[in-house]
């Protein structure tokens, strides 16, 4: 895990070399602390590992006030500040909703200080900054206009995200199921922009198929970028209905009772098998992106078209800005024949498996328990809760 080789060498070399030194005593309160803190398995979000490397999160059914008050029965009383603190260093996120701070202007804010404003300061941090501000309201207006408009009947608009980590099984409370390396559950998610509009979500876990994209059939695919963290959408809403959905459930102990809380927060559920899944293979060339000067993190709108080997992009929302294009593939890829379906379900490590079942079955009942007996097993997969 990426978070243990990144933390200052001194929080894992052992007590005993400190001894006979003065080190101040807290030093060790905040070692215990972070081991405490990575008991829980924080995990990526496997969306936002291009932006955010590092940042872990932990899944929405652990909150930091039940992690403090096990810490000062188990360990030591300290309190929730110095706890809360340690969570920080680690970069490590709790996957509840709406709490997404921007980092840009969280810096930037900081960087003004008594500084008067932006305009009178113009150094670098706040030209960059200002240019942001600026993207985050063009991008904005952008989505605000799509979601006035009415779709022809060949169009299909709507915002897509990952929901945050999600980890089955979910048993609140049971500390033992915290600190037991569990599945993690995707959850592609496609909202409507307007009112009432229907939401589906397409649903698979680890043991089926980790991130991929499946088939679709389209002329024109146009994806348009909100600005990082400002990009609060439509699919945020049902992220927050299926939260509230799951909190009232309770238990959620298998993949079937995480299909029926989602039909609860009325979303329509399509639960991918691993034959769901297409073999696709990476034919994009990067350097040959960037031989050509494009920068895909400055881009805002991205088209693909039938037919095309070409990416079209637009760097800017602005509806008369024609697109650009960018030879992305590689020269000897065919794309024009689909790659094969997956034939069999990915697994999960086997010791991963071993502790479900022996730590968290036996709190369950046999029809729950069994989902979990028969989860194909594969060692020759990473754990997902580990990777990078
Ligand atoms: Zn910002
Ligand atoms: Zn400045």
């Amino acid at each position: 895990m990426q978070i243990l080789h990144s933390a200052p060498v001194e929080s894992t070399s052992p007590a005993a070399d400190k001894r006979g030194r003065h080190e101040p005593h807290n030093k060790l309160v905040h070692d215990d602390i972070s081991r405490h803190i990575l008991q829980y398995n924080p995990a990526v979000h496997h969306y936002r590992r291009e932006h955010a490397p590092n940042r872990l999160y932990l899944p929405s059914d652990i909150t930091i006030t039940d992690m403090h008050a096990d810490f000062c029965r188990e360990v030591k009383r300290v309190c929730l500040e110095t706890y809360r603190k340690e969570v920080e260093r680690l970069n490590i996120s709790f996957a509840v909703l709406g709490a997404e701070e921007c980092e840009t202007c969280t810096k930037h804010l900081e960087h003004m200080g008594d500084r008067g404003t932006a305009e009178t300061c113009g150094c670098k941090l706040c030209q960059h900054h200002s240019e942001h501000i600026r993207r985050r309201d063009e991008a904005r207006a952008a989505y605000k206009m799509d979601a006035g408009r009415t779709p022809d009947d060949q169009e299909i608009i709507t915002s897509v995200d990952l929901q945050k980590v999600m980890m089955l099984p979910r048993l609140p409370g049971l500390k033992s199921c915290a600190f037991t390396k569990r599945i993690v559950v995707f959850n592609e998610t496609f909202a409507g922009l307007g009112t009432s509009c229907n939401n589906a979500v397409v649903v698979w876990n680890e043991s089926v198929a980790a991130v991929n994209s499946h088939d679709i059939s389209a002329n024109e695919i146009t994806f348009k970028y909100l600005e990082t963290g400002h990009t609060f959408m439509a699919a945020d809403s049902v992220h927050h209905s299926i939260e509230r959905q799951l909190k009232k459930c309770g238990d959620v102990r298998d993949f079937q009772e995480y299909v029926d809380s989602l039909e609860k927060a009325r979303c329509k559920v399509i639960n991918m098998e691993a034959t769901s899944f297409k073999l696709w293979k990476d034919h994009s060339n990067r350097a040959n992106v960037n031989k050509g000067g494009h920068k895909l993190s400055n881009m805002a709108v991205v088209q693909f078209r039938r037919g095309s080997r070409l990416l079209f992009y637009k760097n800017t929302h602005e509806s008369n800005t024609p697109f650009l294009t960018a030879d992305f593939l590689k020269k000897k890829s065919n794309i024009s024949v689909l790659p094969e379906d997956r034939s069999t379900p990915r697994g999960i490590p086997k010791s991963k498996w071993d502790g479900i079942v022996k730590k968290l079955c036996p709190l369950m009942p046999r029809s729950r328990a069994l989902f979990w007996e028969q989860l194909p097993t594969n060692d020759e997969v990473v754990d997902l809760i580990d990777t990078i």
